[in-house]
């Protein structure tokens, strides 16, 4: 029987060293360096956002303090431990996960499982996952272990919720708060993961599964996996786009250039068009004010490194704030922002999204009057001055 040609990536190119893991290099390597020194605690806590590299660190992690063949504080990933630890069959490395196993019962079994002696390792793991979901009886029971933990047992405990774990527990870990991952992190990996599966994928459509990832490689690597079972193993942005079903950033820069020009006569017919077409009203709001949120950001700093976007979408955002002043984009997006409530509470969003747009045409020329006014005055001032 031929192998299954698809494996999810996210667990195919699940880290087994420190080495590789993506990001969090703090927690790295003041892990690494607690083996190196042998000044391992007996609780840690991994606080942060769901897949940016919790369980997997604790993994790594149960791995180097147990391997035979340790080197630098890495895991071989070959002995016996090492490939027990990553099949999940190690006698000695448990893994809990509270959302599902929250009751005294389950803590309980920790807690005999840790009277004795590792059988073959020379730390017992417990990696209690989603902690915060534990009961207050569970946590009590948790706490009378950390109290006094036996020599040879280690606890890690992880959470997207750390402030709802009782400071009684806390206050025994070592703590450390895992941070979402940046664009380029996960981008960097999705180009690494998608030549290692041979798959053709081009910038615009990484940076995009990369944003839509939302600081967690895990979820990038979803939607990347989604994307190959849809295009193939070649991912082209059009057909991309057309599989997330995602409005086309053309839009939005052609609306705002429809208000730059005071362009009522055309980006009311245009957004007609578009709603007939399908388009969500609320995205097609929330859209806009990205849009001119990312052109005051432009034109107040000159700074497109703060854009999380693609390079070409970059250059094109420099052109139009061009066209703006700071004046006039401050004032849109304070009008877009005022409106977003009367959206919310609006039985007819498409009549309240056609009067917005003529506000905002309204609006802008109301601005160029204005400073065309005062370079008017201005011109007449130096002229009576002469
Ligand atoms: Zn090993």
């Amino acid at each position: 029987m031929s192998e299954p040609k698809f494996k999810v990536s996210a667990l195919k190119f699940r880290p087994q060293k420190f080495g590789e893991v993506v990001s969090q290099d703090f927690v790295s390597t003041t892990l690494r360096n607690a083996i190196l020194n042998k000044k391992i605690a007996h609780s840690y806590l991994f606080s942060g956002p769901r897949g940016v590299g919790k369980t997997t660190l604790a993994r790594i992690f149960a791995k180097a303090i147990n391997c035979k063949n340790a080197k630098d504080g890495e895991p071989c990933n070959n002995c016996e431990n090492c490939d027990e630890i990553t099949r999940g069959v190690h006698p000695d490395v448990f893994e809990l996960d509270a959302a599902s196993n929250r009751g005294i019962d389950d803590v309980r079994a920790i807690q005999d499982a840790a009277k004795y002696f590792p059988i073959k390792a020379t730390y017992k793991f417990f990696i209690v996952d989603e902690v915060h979901m534990l009961t207050i009886q569970a946590f009590n029971a948790l706490l009378k272990i950390l109290e006094e933990p036996p020599e040879y047992l280690i606890f890690i405990l992880a959470t997207t919720n750390p402030e709802k774990i009782p400071a009684t527990i806390t206050s025994r870990c070592q703590r450390f708060a895992l941070h979402r991952l940046k664009i380029q992190e996960i981008s960097d990996q999705l180009k690494f993961v998608a030549k290692e599966q041979k798959v053709k994928i081009d910038d615009e459509s990484l940076f995009l599964i990369s944003k839509l990832g939302d600081g967690a490689l895990r979820d990038a690597l979803g939607v990347f996996d989604m994307a190959v079972s849809f295009c193939g193993e070649n991912i082209d942005f059009e057909s991309l786009k057309e599989f997330l079903n995602l409005p086309d950033k053309d839009i939005y820069f052609e609306t705002a250039k429809f208000i730059a020009q005071d362009g009522l006569k055309h980006i009311i017919p245009y957004f007609n068009k578009l709603e007939e077409n399908g388009l969500d009203i609320i995205t097609y709001y929330n859209g806009i004010t990205d849009h001119y949120r990312n052109l005051l950001i432009i034109k107040t700093t000159d700074n497109t490194e703060l854009l999380d976007e693609s390079d070409v979408t970059k250059s094109k955002y420099k052109e139009q704030a061009a066209v703006y002043t700071g004046d006039q984009i401050q004032r849109i997006l304070k009008i877009l922002i005022d409106s977003e409530a009367r959206f919310k509470y609006s039985s007819n969003q498409k009549i309240l999204m056609e009067a917005l747009l003529a506000e905002l045409c309204r609006i802008n020329r109301e601005v160029v009057d204005i400073s065309e006014l005062i370079s008017g005055l201005e011109a007449l001032k130096k002229k009576s001055l002469k």
